[in-house]
């Protein structure tokens, strides 16, 4: 599976917590993730991530657009609700391009744990069958 992670400022140590904590279900999967994000996630827990550009700089948009080719499976982005981000539209793109193409979105630690057990037990193995179909 393709899971992307993003954490705006404010969260970024609860995403560090959250890789550390899952760092083994993770590992088995492709990880990508915005710049600052997968910095602090590969520093902490040495997991391999790809790094598309900072959140501000395009990084969200650059997920939204492998949404759009459904090369993604996941999101797990850790917004903060309370502060005004400079790139709210591109934020709003993404979880709108989510919901468009049926990508499971996780935008805290209550669903995202979720979302791991259920990579965990197989309840994603749909996306498997999508990109089969895709390859036909
Ligand atoms: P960052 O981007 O991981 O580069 O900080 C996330 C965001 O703020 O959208």
């Amino acid at each position: 599976m393709k899971i992307a992670l993003i954490a705006h400022d404010l969260k970024k140590d609860d995403m560090v917590r959250f890789a550390q904590a899952y760092k083994y279900s993770l590992k088995k999967h492709e990880l990508y993730a915005t710049g600052t994000t997968g910095l602090r996630i590969a520093e902490n827990t040495g997991l391999s991530l790809y790094r598309f550009q900072s959140g501000p700089l395009g990084g969200d948009q650059q997920i939204g657009a492998l949404i759009a080719e459904n090369k993604m499976d996941m999101i797990i982005f850790f917004r903060d609700p309370l502060t005004a981000q400079p790139h709210e539209p591109d934020i709003s793109a993404l979880m709108r391009l989510c919901d468009v193409y049926s990508i499971p979105l996780a935008t805290n630690m209550g669903s995202a744990e979720i979302f791991i057990h259920a990579l965990e037990r197989g309840d994603l193995k749909w996306r498997d069958i999508i990109h089969d179909l895709e390859k036909e």
